[in-house]
């Protein structure tokens, strides 16, 4: 299958291969059609999977139809509404990308930041708007935006989006919708609030679904370490020696962990940088740029801020902490091995962290492989016991050689069958 038996208009052709895209991926096959119809659409899928050309590409193939001849004033006729201001960034240059030759203008506002430049990107008039909920109702309400002329409207990450409490916000700017709108909508999970949610914006749709196993299981290669708590500084300090020109992206449960990871990073001249939400926007895009551009090997995360991070030469995803909720570690291990790459993800579980990795397996179906032996083996075994006290070796002060060589004989043994438990447990 290729984009042109897609059907999309040829300066989108154009451009697809300037960006290097041959085939189109899964996702892209499926909802190309649906959209170059005019059908509304249910995305299941992460991101990841080639997602943003699957609606941008049509949107700007019928935008291109539309104005085709067409001179005057730009009015607003697409919306695409995100989560996180890395993602509107990347889907704002990902339209760029797609749309550079068309002639159509998109523009990206987000909080966080003085509202002037985006005020006046949008006086300037634009064609497509990438916006965050709330920066995105904020100008709404001052009147900077106008709906007359919306035609197209993605509603993207919709899941995350309510996790972070857009829920209100979303219900409002969709009351504000005009009805004549073709409306996509995507999440990666589709729980009973999203459903409803989604019933709120679809008109007459199609489903598509990615499946998250499809997605990590044929292109992620996983592993796990066992490791102690007290051990996961060592264990990811002794992984990044081992690979100091890999881009690795580190994922923290919290923002204090974040910061507590990078600190004990650079105590052991590993540069790395955090990036969350208690972060300033111009510290965020520095570290990420940094990233990106491969001067920074190492970028420490929490989920929320790395739900927009699309780096092509990340070679490695690290679970330093393992997410509670399954769905999040498809999302995490996806940052890897994207579109056409492969790549790999490693977690790090610890006592209390094995429920979580057990209903892990569950969800992606399969078993994420043991890695064999670390410095840093966790002293229990899968179910969290310790095992039996060793005898201690009688404490002798007498220096005589041969006891000396007997007890380092013990010791040795000791070591030994401690290996062999664990390489039985691996
Ligand atoms: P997305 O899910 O839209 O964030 O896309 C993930 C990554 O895949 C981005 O780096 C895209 O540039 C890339 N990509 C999207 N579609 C294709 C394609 N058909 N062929 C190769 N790479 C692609």
């Amino acid at each position: 299958m290729t984009f042109k038996e897609l059907g999309l208009a040829d300066p989108i052709l154009k451009a697809l291969e300037a960006e290097g895209y041959e085939n189109p991926t899964p996702i892209q096959i499926q909802a190309i059609p649906i959209l170059l119809k005019g059908k509304d659409l249910l995305g299941v899928a992460q991101t990841g999977t080639g997602k943003t050309a699957a609606f941008g590409a049509p949107i700007l193939h019928h935008m291109y139809n539309l104005q085709n001849g067409q001179k005057g004033k730009r009015r607003l006729k697409a919306l695409v509404v995100t989560p996180t201001r890395e993602l509107a960034i990347q889907i704002g240059e990902s339209f760029t990308a797609y749309g550079k030759f068309t002639g159509l203008r998109n523009t990206v506002i987000f909080g966080g930041v003085k509202q002037g430049k985006q005020v006046s990107a949008l006086r300037n008039g634009v064609d497509i708007l990438i916006a965050t909920p709330g920066r995105l109702l904020d100008l709404m309400n001052q009147g900077y935006i106008s709906f007359r002329y919306l035609e197209f409207v993605v509603l993207d990450e919709a899941d995350q989006m309510l996790d972070m409490g857009f829920i209100h916000d979303i219900k409002k700017i969709i009351a504000k919708l005009p009805p004549k709108r073709q409306s996509l909508f995507f999440s990666a999970t589709m729980p009973k609030d999203i459903v409803a949610l989604s019933r709120k914006i679809l008109g007459d749709f199609e489903k598509v679904t990615i499946r998250p196993e499809q997605a990590t299981a044929e292109k992620v290669e996983q592993g796990v370490y066992f490791v102690n708590k007290p051990n996961k500084p060592g264990l990811l300090v002794h992984l990044l020696k081992e690979r100091p020109d890999d881009s690795v992206l580190v994922f923290s449960r919290t923002k204090h962990g974040a910061d507590k990871i990078v600190r004990k990073l650079n105590q052991r001249d590993i540069k790395a940088a955090a990036i969350h939400g208690n972060k300033s926007q111009p510290q965020r895009q520095r570290a990420l740029g940094n990233f990106k551009e491969g001067k920074l090997k190492v970028l420490v995360a929490t989920d929320i801020a790395a739900r927009g991070i699309d780096v092509e030469e990340l070679s490695l995803v690290i679970n330093y902490d393992l997410p509670n909720v399954s769905e999040t570690y498809v999302h995490r291990i996806g940052r890897t091995g994207r579109a056409s790459a492969s790549g790999i993800a490693l977690s790090f579980c610890d006592s209390e962290e094995r429920p979580y990795l057990r209903d892990i397996e569950k969800l992606i179906k399969q078993e994420v492989p043991r890695m064999p032996e670390h410095p840093f083996v966790e002293e229990t075994d899968e179910m969290g016991n310790k095992p039996e006290q060793r005898p201690r070796q009688p404490q002798h002060r007498n220096h005589n050689t041969n006891r000396n060589s007997n007890n380092n004989r013990g010791q040795n043994q000791n070591k030994k069958r401690n290996r062999n438990r664990n390489r039985k447990r691996f």
